[in-house]
């Protein structure tokens, strides 16, 4: 039997949560809350109950999983309050701003016994899936270094995430994902935090952010988000023991090189206007192997598919405690670098 969804938060992501509920072979949509009537009543419009306080959702024995899509600052006390409830949580990302916040909503969790857990939907994401594949094929060995960025042009969006009250800003916003990715392709323990923030377009919080991951192992890790790049870099950038890939683009394939001979016997130079090299010369085709890695599938809706088989006790759940507290000692660790403008020594 399909469990039933309420969702907190009836903006843009609430929406979408709606919609999946009602498209949903797992979850059925019980109804919406919106602190603004006039949202609820958009709601409504489209023939979705809409409650008419949160303590009315609470009280609705009906209601099993209570989705938290309202700004960053009101989560905690949303997935508290609905943990107390006897409800199982989805919350949206980032889950807190604090690891002492989130700290209090896990030991919420863990008192009363209910399922809690946070969206990171993007591990459903084809392009991390497929640098996520190369890496678990071993074809070009283990990474030695991954960058992952996104690059937009538009600055912040104009609403509470321009604001550091409500949480605002890219390192919760997109970074939340990209560190969540990274930290998915290298499980080592990491020791060094370096974080430079940018304010281009936005004094108050950081419009992008360039953050640099040193783990125990020696292997690094480079996450730089940005909102004023009218030219994108590369979406995926990995170098790796036997080979390199690259993901151009989010909407194109991987491209893997992989060294099949690291000697060569003829290099043939290339020229620049200032001379001649051989070390940075292409290498030919004798050398290194080319192709295109087939495009992971990927289908979201095994987020919710695994929240329900896991408040059931039928499989583990995805996205742990573990991991999301790992992600927010990253972010944390990262604005402590960036306000210190000193790299940070972490055992995280
Ligand atoms: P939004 O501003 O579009 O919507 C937020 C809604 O919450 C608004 O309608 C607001 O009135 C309502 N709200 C505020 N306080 C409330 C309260 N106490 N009770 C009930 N409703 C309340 O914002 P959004 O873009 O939908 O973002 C919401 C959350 O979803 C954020 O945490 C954001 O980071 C996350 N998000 C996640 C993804 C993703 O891909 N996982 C994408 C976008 C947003």
């Amino acid at each position: 039997m399909k469990k039933n969804v309420a969702v907190i938060g009836y903006g843009g992501q609430g929406g979408w949560h709606a919609n999946h509920a009602l498209n949903s072979d797992v979850v059925a949509l019980a109804g919406v809350y919106d602190i603004l009537p006039a949202r609820n009543a958009v709601a409504e419009e489209k023939g979705i109950h809409a409650y008419a306080s949160f303590e009315e959702v609470l009280a609705d024995k009906n209601v099993d999983i209570v989705v938290i899509a309202t700004p960053n600052d009101v989560h905690k006390e949303l997935v508290i309050r609905s943990l107390e409830a006897g409800k199982s949580v989805v919350c949206e990302k980032p889950v807190e701003m604090s690891v002492a916040s989130l700290d209090e909503m896990i030991e919420a969790a863990n008192r009363t016994g209910s399922f809690f857990t946070v969206h990171q939907n993007r591990r459903w994401d084809v392009d991390f899936l497929a640098i996520k594949e190369i890496i678990a094929s071993e074809k070009i060995g283990a990474p030695i270094r991954i960058e992952s960025r996104i690059h937009g042009s538009r600055g912040i969006p104009s609403d509470w995430r321009c604001q550091a009250a409500h949480g605002g800003g890219m390192i919760l916003d997109w970074g939340v994902h990209l560190i969540d990715q990274m930290l998915q392709l290298i499980t080592d323990p990491i020791e060094r935090i370096y974080c430079v923030n940018t304010h281009i377009t936005n004094q108050e919080v950081d419009d992008g952010f360039r953050l640099e991951i040193t783990f125990t192992t020696g292997v690094t890790a480079y996450i730089e988000v940005g909102t004023f790049n009218f030219v994108a870099l590369p979406r995926f950038y990995m170098q790796c023991k036997n080979g390199s890939a690259i993901i151009e683009d989010w909407r194109k394939p991987a491209h893997v090189v992989k060294c099949k001979y690291w000697h060569e016997n003829d290099v043939l130079p290339v020229q620049t206007a200032a001379g001649i090299t051989k070390t940075m010369a292409p290498r030919d085709e004798v050398t290194v192997d080319e192709y295109d890695w087939e495009k992971p599938q990927s289908d979201v809706h095994d987020f919710y598919r695994n929240v329900v088989r896991a408040i059931d006790g039928k499989e583990p759940m995805l996205i742990t405690h573990k991991q999301v507290r790992r992600v927010m000692q990253v972010m944390e660790a990262a604005f402590e670098s960036d306000r210190t403008k000193m790299p940070i020594t972490v055992n995280i």
